[in-house]
């Protein structure tokens, strides 16, 4: 059977987790089955939409690398794929389950029904008051001008059944569905269910894969599928992504957008590698999958019925994962944006000087192992390019040392920083150890006011490689500066 899926957005917000791993597993589908994925854009809430939430679309999966086969930016044998383009064609259908008795129209006002929802409860819905008009009436409403709203007569008295995928088979009393929801509103355009179906029906989808939340809609839809007398497609709604507290995830678990994670510094292969495991199992002890890896293994099978918990802690391992298999270049170029937007450079927006540029470029392997996001890294590379404060004088003393031992190991230590600047890591420590046994110190007791002195921190990236950063100039001229800190410290000399 040849498989079409497709991904029907509304452009009413930015493009969220929930939204991605719905274009994702309908990406990987339809490619797993040589089947043809389709964007289409749902924009018939005229008040919610925004242009900028479609360019938001675009641009997110084109960061994310994820292409359809059909839509509206590339066309298609279904063309148009936008809703508010299609007006006509949801109308005559709206039409036609009018004349075929399974829709109605409804005269009440907002008014009306902002009165029933207060005082029923916004949950119970419309009390089906058009439903048994009569003719007359109908025509005298209308010859006063008032524009009526289509509204679908369920079936009462029965039960829709319909198969999911995933869930199973669903049996739903009419009775406890949404009470006969409009089709056509009076603006001529439709509701989400009736577009949805139509279209759809129309663009020859065959599996609807989509979120859980949508569960609710699907009875209401396979009434319509009767009613227009066709097949309906196979369903499955996804399990749930809720947050680390057993919660629909939500803003506030933290970010949610895709935009956030990416002005964060995910990677694109990080987020789409993490967000494929939401709610789907691959093979056991395999972590790491590229999208096409994805593709050859993905199958509605692996899809798993229980919630999935979004965490952001694993999200940013796998983005860890992925910084560090960047070569320096590569990842100094991912990085770039996020240091001249952090003021790495001067001020905030700052171009690198030719020289910053390749002490950026030289500062990489120190920390490809310590950033789980790019947006971590100018903060962390910061006493590079800015000169730190000197600490207190107490920052620099090794356990069991004094002042005057801490002056005199600052004093050897100052004597390798030429070398330190131009040898390797093996070269640096296999010096630093020999200088250590000659002034009687342990090697961590000679690197501790050294590290502080050019740092400006106890704790830092690896020396030897700041020092071939900072250069034998800059780096001396740190240590000077604590020196010169640490001997006024120091209290007058005793006579
Ligand atoms: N327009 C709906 C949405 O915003 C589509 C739901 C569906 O896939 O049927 O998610």
């Amino acid at each position: 059977m040849k498989i079409k899926d497709r991904y029907a957005p509304s452009p009413t917000g930015l493009q969220h987790i929930g939204g991605m791993r719905t274009a994702l597993f309908n990406y990987l589908f339809a490619v797993s089955r040589g089947g043809t994925f389709v964007l289409r854009l749902e924009d018939t809430d005229r008040a919610r939409f925004d242009r900028r939430f479609v360019e938001n679309l675009y641009d997110t999966f084109e960061w994310l690398g994820i292409r359809w086969d059909e839509g509206p930016d590339i066309g298609g044998p279904s063309a148009p794929y936008v809703q508010s383009e299609r007006l006509g064609l949801y109308e005559t259908h709206a039409r036609r389950l009018h004349d075929s008795g399974n829709a109605y129209e409804c005269f009440c006002s907002t008014g009306r029904l902002a009165e029933l929802r207060e005082a029923r409860g916004a949950e119970s819905g419309y009390d089906r008051r058009c439903r048994t008009m009569t003719e007359a009436e109908r025509a005298e409403r209308k010859g006063r001008g008032e524009v009526p709203v289509l509204r679908l007569k369920i079936p009462l008295g029965e039960t829709t059944v319909f198969s999911d995928r995933l869930l199973g088979t669903i049996a739903w009393k009419n009775e406890d569905i949404n009470p006969d929801p409009v089709l056509l509103k009076s603006d001529r355009f439709p509701t989400y269910h009736l577009a949805n179906v139509v279209d759809d029906h129309f663009m020859g989808i065959t599996h609807v894969l989509r979120a859980q939340e949508w569960l609710a809609s699907t009875p209401l839809h396979a009434i319509l599928y009767r009613a227009f007398g066709w097949e309906p497609p196979e369903f499955c709604h996804l399990p749930m992504v809720m947050g680390p507290d057993g919660k629909k995830l939500s803003k506030r678990h933290g970010a949610t957008s895709v935009d956030e994670f990416r002005r964060l510094g995910c990677l694109p292969e990080a987020l789409l590698n993490y967000v494929a495991l939401l709610g789907c199992s691959y093979e056991e002890g395999k972590a790491f999958y590229t999208l096409a890896e994805l593709a050859e293994r993905f199958s509605l099978d692996r899809l798993n019925k229980a919630p999935a918990v979004f965490d952001y802690k694993k999200l940013a391992w796998y983005n860890g994962h992925y910084l560090r298999g960047k070569s320096d270049a590569e990842l100094a170029a991912l990085a770039m944006p996020y240091a001249v937007e952090q003021g790495l450079f001067g001020a905030e927006g700052a171009a690198p000087s030719e020289s910053q540029r390749a002490g950026f470029l030289g500062a990489m392997p120190l920390i490809r192992e310590r950033a789980s996001f790019l947006g971590e890294i100018p903060d962390k590379l910061r006493y590079l390019f800015a000169e730190p404060g000197v600490p207190e004088a107490g920052e620099f003393i090794p356990k069991k040392a004094d002042l005057d031992r801490t002056i005199a190991l600052l004093e050897a230590g100052r004597a390798f920083v030429p070398e330190l600047a131009v040898l390797s890591d093996a070269e640096c420590e296999a010096l630093v150890k020999t200088g250590a046994e000659r002034v009687g110190a342990k090697l961590g007791d000679l690197m501790m006011p050294l590290r502080v002195a050019l740092t400006g921190s106890r704790v830092s990236p690896p020396l030897f490689g700041s020092v071939r950063v900072l250069g034998p100039d800059r780096a001396l001229a740190r240590v000077d500066r604590a020196l010169e800190k640490l001997r006024s410290s120091c209290g007058p000399s005793s006579p």
